[in-house]
């Protein structure tokens, strides 16, 4: 395939990955938006293997075929509440992919440049190592605290942002050294320097960051790794790659400050970190008192059908439990019934952004019925029932009522506004932030204690049977 030929598929791909995104901002649109996708790269990879720049394609098929195996035995294995830990340990290997690259490129003495060529060309290097190795660190500590092998709390050591800067002049000193060797191939040192702090900067990053601010995390390391593609393609004098990067990484970056809006959070301050646990504040907020109201499944059916508008809230134990099929099947049988029910959808519900979106949809529920959280919360008031199903951070008042919470300022379902409110948990444990919750001693609030799918089967036959 002459370059010309490669050019021109290039440009059709980078045209079907613009479509792609546009088609996943809306779940009626993100099949069509992932075919895309599909389509987009499936042409990428042809023009690449076809291309005058690829000499062999025997071992380029072997590593896809090894990469691809495992990929496609990760992703049947893993559950759907492992997902945000699986796209942080792929986001950790384009971090890795970058570094590697990075260093191959040094290495490489098949292409001579000089003056000012050779200069631009080890900064892209220098660049896209850095910003590699800070994603792979950080998206690591990131699988980490996801997957609870590492505590949720922040790391806050003494004089934080002071090691960070240091840290980031130091990186800013050795690219002149880097860039000033006399011989080239002697800057390796620098360039293991630098990778060695900007591992440490990745994990210093992340580990500062409390539990609540996870969200804009995942999103920002997403971005990073976008980036550390377009570094990559700058290495490799790839202009799919640049651009492919550059869309990943402008994308991850306004999901990161959308997250920041639906937490009422300044980017700024979540990367400086310390938001989201309880030892995370100035003031100490009181643990909640009173008594707890549990109802049965009974009881709960009861409510329900004597309902006339039910808004439903789910959080991350409906993914846990997987109850969405069950869930779909009440809201069915009530809205057969002629009760009014809507869904409402906190901007970081469950452990990934749009997580309750891709589980409802799985299970078919109407999109017309599924709420934002601005769309819906001035609803709660005319509402005879909110059922909360395995959510916790996000219907917690603390956020509202208690300037000392961790989780002070950030916007919440306020489902303690219905004439009712369910709360389905398995304890009284509490959620990703580690906060109290005093909603559930609220005196209109019953609490559905167990497996949520177990309690609403129970409540679906209980519903059938009446
Ligand atoms: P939470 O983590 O606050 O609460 C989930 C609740 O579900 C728990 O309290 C748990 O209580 C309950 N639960 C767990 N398993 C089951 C089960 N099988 N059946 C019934 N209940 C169950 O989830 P929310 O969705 O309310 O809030 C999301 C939190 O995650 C926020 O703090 C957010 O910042 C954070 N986060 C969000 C990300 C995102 O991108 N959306 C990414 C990373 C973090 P019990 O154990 O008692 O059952």
């Amino acid at each position: 395939m002459s370059e010309g030929l490669v050019t021109v598929s290039y440009i059709a791909s980078t045209i079907l990955f613009i479509l792609s995104l546009g088609g996943l901002s809306n779940p009626e649109t993100s099949r069509r938006g992932n075919a895309y996708g599909v389509a987009g790269m499936a042409i990428a990879i042809l023009a690449t293997l076809l291309g005058p720049k690829v000499s062999s394609v025997v071992p380029v098929i072997m590593a896809m075929a090894i990469g691809g195996s495992v990929g496609i035995i990760a992703a049947q294995r893993v559950q759907m509440t492992q997902m945000p830990e699986l796209v942080a340990l792929m986001h950790s290997l384009v971090g890795l992919a970058a570094v590697l690259i990075g260093y191959t490129s040094y290495l490489d003495s098949s292409i001579e440049f000089v003056g000012v060529e050779k200069t631009i060309h080890e900064v892209e290097i220098y660049i896209g190592i850095f910003i590699g190795a800070v994603t792979f660190s950080g998206s690591v500590m990131a699988f980490g605290k996801l997957s609870g092998r590492i505590s949720g709390k922040p790391l806050m050591l003494p004089g934080r942002h002071v090691i960070n800067l240091v840290g980031l002049l130091a990186v800013l000193w050795f690219c002149n050294l880097f860039l000033n060797v006399e011989s080239s191939g002697s800057g390796m040192l620098f360039l293991l320097v630098m990778t060695g702090l900007a591992l440490a900067f990745g994990i210093h990053m992340v580990m500062a960051i409390g539990g609540a601010d996870m969200p804009v995390v995942v999103s920002m390391l997403n971005s990073y790794s976008g980036w550390a593609a377009s570094a990559t393609g700058f290495m490799l004098s790839n202009d799919l790659l640049i651009v492919t990067g550059a869309l990943v990484g402008s994308s991850g970056a306004i999901l990161s400050y959308i997250m920041c809006r639906a937490m009422n959070r300044n980017f700024f301050s979540v990367i400086a970190g310390g938001f989201g646990t309880a030892g995370g504040t100035t003031a100490s907020s009181e643990a909640p008192q009173g008594e707890v109201q549990p109802v049965s499944a009974e009881e709960t059916a009861e409510l329900l059908r004597n309902a006339s508008k039910v808004i439903i809230v789910p959080g991350y134990g409906m993914a846990v439990a997987q109850a969405q099929h069950t869930v779909f099947e009440i809201t069915k049988l009530l809205r057969e019934r002629g009760v009014d029910v809507h869904f409402a959808i906190h901007p970081v519900a469950g452990r990934m952004p749009g997580h309750m979106n891709v589980l409802l949809a799985e299970a078919k529920v109407p999109y017309d019925i599924v709420a934002e959280m601005d769309e819906i919360n001035d609803e709660f008031p005319n509402t005879d029932l909110s059922m909360v199903i395995g959510a916790n951070d996000i219907v917690n008042p603390a956020a509202q009522d208690d300037p000392g919470s961790p989780i002070a300022g950030m916007p919440v379902l306020e489902v303690w506004k219905a004439k009712t409110s369910i709360v389905m948990k398995r304890s009284m444990a509490s959620g990703y932030a580690g906060v109290d919750n005093p909603l559930f001693y609220k005196e209109n609030n019953r609490m559905l204690f167990g497996d949520a799918k177990k309690m609403l089967d129970e409540v679906l036959t209980v519903l059938r049977a009446g």
